[in-house]
């Protein structure tokens, strides 16, 4: 498909250049191709940027599994999660967190 688009782009930017047809003809598509690609890029990448976004319910996290906290290298502050929404840490200072699990000591 690719290489037939290219032909035909080559086929019309060689008859453009012969003088059969007006440059602009043959410009003008490729710009509004281009303007479309950048724009459906940059909309993909919005949606890339959407990871902390979760794909299910809020799962609750169990105690006897340990304590799941998140710790703040920038400031120091600490989170005890309770419920999980989705697996990319929080941001605190600009920053992801990191994760930490406390496994409770059985005797
Ligand atoms: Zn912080």
């Amino acid at each position: 498909m690719k290489r037939a688009l290219w032909a035909v782009i080559l086929v019309a930017l060689g008859a453009a250049l012969a003088g059969r047809i007006p440059l602009e003809w043959v410009l003008a598509p490729l710009l509004g191709v281009a303007i479309w690609s950048v724009g459906v890029a940059s909309l993909g990448s919005l949606r890339r940027g959407g990871d902390h976004i979760p794909d299910g319910p809020p799962t609750p996290v169990e105690p006897e599994d340990g304590r799941v906290t998140y710790l703040c290298s920038g400031c120091g502050a600490e989170m005890l999660l309770l419920v999980r929404g989705s697996a990319t840490p929080p941001r605190h200072c600009g920053e992801r967190m990191h994760e930490r699990t406390e496994v409770p000591h059985l005797n």
